[in-house]
């Protein structure tokens, strides 16, 4: 695609990246067929390929209005376009950097901005998430029923085995899961310590930044991005531990980022290019591992529910899949089973209406084949997916857990 973008936008680093992907794409509209937003809407400009030519309009400096920021806020970030587009067009980092600047010219009304606001104070920090969810279980049955559903029971973590092997490796506890779900990277130390390997958290490290990037305030992610950095680099150069291992998927896509999030940070660059290179999610992480040693129950017929961040940012598509059956877990099929479940970090809360839809569909084919569960790979999509489920919604690190 030909660009002329404003030489105010053609000479900064976000400027340029946007100005070489937009170059590759070919307005051949293949993406449209899997966006979960056109899908629904029929929109050109909720696809792909429209709010490509948005964002172009906008760093070319035509005028862009309301209409604009909406289109590109009602994406999901899913990046199933990423995975189906033939010519590499890396549509993410586009949006970041389209969003990012139809924000600031723009702008957002009073209330939104608010709202924003919010979900930043008290996501990225486990102690206030963790003091508001506690209040909000005690007051559920008064919380309307939008919030309430949101409100998930306390789940007991269970044992931590205490670090005695010579592999060890990092664990990132993140934001909301500690709360959420603090039995997810205790059954991962659980796992991995049956397969000879300590899992251990680094004092100091927290959000990984996803919440912050992709809430506009870009400054922000990067000192959550900093501080996970000088909590980990010890770690990995003095004591000897192997891998960042990440239990979220969202969170995981966001550190393999770190690089590119430091691209131009000379003290920080090769920190975050090492970090961004010894980040696995844990499905990586067993499958190199003998984990049919494990022999967990067999014969229990399971949904599964990949996150988009698991297939279109990890690329791990199929992963866990072989793990599960390797261990004799009947994964009952799934129509649409790539399609978003419209979680898409804090998108249930701001885009409601799209991620409800999006929900129903969703379950209505995790579930039309009787599983006995639904596992997934990352705390948002669990805790959007269970608020509506029948049926138990948990990570599949628990199956191998039970053993
Ligand atoms: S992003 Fe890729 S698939 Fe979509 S219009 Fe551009 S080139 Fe085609
Ligand atoms: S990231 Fe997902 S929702 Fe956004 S344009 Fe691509 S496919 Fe559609």
């Amino acid at each position: 695609m030909q660009t002329r973008l404003l030489d105010s936008v053609r000479q900064t680093s976000a400027g340029k990246i946007a100005e070489s992907i937009l170059r590759k794409c070919v307005h051949c509209g293949f993406c449209n067929a899997t966006c979960p937003t056109y899908q629904l809407s029929g929109d050109e400009n909720e696809g792909p390929r429209g709010r490509i030519y948005l964002i172009k309009q906008l760093l070319e400096g035509q005028s862009a209005g309301k209409n604009t920021l909406q289109h590109l806020d009602r994406c999901l970030l899913c990046r199933n376009c990423e995975t189906t587009c033939p010519s590499g067009v890396e549509y993410g980092k586009l949006l970041d950097i389209g969003r990012h600047i139809a924000e600031q010219q723009i702008g957002r009304d009073s209330k939104d901005k608010s709202l924003r606001k919010r979900l930043r104070k008290y996501l990225p920090k486990p102690g206030l998430f963790g003091f508001g969810l506690s209040v909000g279980r005690t007051l559920k049955p008064l919380l309307p029923d939008r919030i309430a559903g949101k409100v998930t029971e306390q789940r007991p973590a269970g044992n931590w085995p205490a670090p005695r092997h010579d592999r060890k490796m990092l664990v990132l506890d993140g934001c909301v899961q500690p709360s959420l779900s603090p039995d997810i990277n205790a059954a991962t130390a659980r796992v991995l310590d049956k397969l000879g390997i300590s899992l251990i958290k680094a004092q100091g490290a927290g959000c990984c930044g996803a919440v912050s990037q992709h809430l506009g305030a870009p400054d922000e992610a990067i000192t959550f991005i900093k501080r996970n950095i000088d909590a980990w680099w010890p770690y990995l150069t003095t004591s000897g531990a192997e891998a960042i291992i990440t239990t979220a998927s969202g969170c995981g896509a966001m550190i393999k980022d770190y690089k590119h999030y430091l691209r131009d940070d000379p003290e920080y660059f090769i920190k975050a290019e090492r970090i961004s290179h010894l980040n696995r999610d844990i499905a990586e992480i067993i499958s190199k591992e003998k984990y049919q040693q494990l022999a967990p129950a067999k014969g229990a017929r399971v949904a599964w529910h990949p996150p988009c961040s698991l297939q279109h940012g990890l690329k791990l598509g199929g992963v866990v899949e072989n793990i599960l059956l390797d261990c004799g877990f009947v994964l009952v099929p799934v129509e649409e089973e790539h399609t978003c479940c419209g979680s898409a970090g804090t998108y249930s809360i701001l885009q409601p209406d799209i991620a409800q839809q999006l929900r129903t569909n969703k379950l209505a084919n995790l579930t039309r084949h009787a599983p006995e569960c639904i596992v997934t790979a990352n705390i948002g999509c669990q805790t959007h997916l269970q608020e509506n489920s029948p049926i138990p919604v948990k990570h599949w690190i628990h199956l191998l857990d039970q053993a």
